[in-house]
């Protein structure tokens, strides 16, 4: 037979998902043996992209866990990396492990909130107007960075 692509290739394999026939340039190596490129995509698709639901669970855990721990970030610096990992992990656990675009700007996005709640909300019992004072300070903004970087990285990678 020959492969779908390349009518002049002649080969033996086919997807093992699709069932088409496939030539070496064709074919990626899968967990389930040998795949079409068509279909190593809607692979990586179904990893990457999350419904509505899945989306809006990823996003209800990451915003619930960045309001309960967002004094984390304000104490030591270790733990405003820990916080970003724990709201990157809520956020993968409640969107199904979801790794897309979408949901790493949600993990981010909530790290942030969460953080910049509990400054304000602290400063504010502090002392008022020293609350805008307080979140331009360099080491809350190492805080909320470091936060943000690791939500993202860990729902993107890790
Ligand atoms: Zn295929
Ligand atoms: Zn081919």
């Amino acid at each position: 037979m020959q492969c779908a692509r390349h009518p002049q290739v002649e080969t033996y394999v086919r997807c093992s998902k699709c069932d088409q026939p496939i030539c070496p340039k064709c074919m990626v190596a899968g967990p389930v043996g040998m795949r079409c490129r068509d279909c190593r995509r809607q692979n990586l698709d179904t990893i990457m992209r999350g419904s509505p639901a899945q989306y809006l669970l990823g996003a209800l855990c990451a915003f619930g866990s960045a309001l309960l721990l967002g004094w984390m970030p304000h104490l030591l610096i270790w733990l405003a990396i820990m916080y970003g990992w724990v709201v990157g992990e809520a956020t993968l656990r409640g969107s199904g492990r979801k790794r897309g675009l979408g949901m790493q700007i949600i993990a981010g996005l909530a790290a942030a909130v969460g953080a910049v709640v509990w400054q304000l909300g602290g400063a504010l019992l502090a002392g008022g107007l020293s609350a805008l004072v307080l979140l331009a300070s360099p080491w809350v903004l190492v805080g909320l960075g470091l936060s943000v970087f690791f939500a993202v990285m860990h729902v993107r990678y890790i």
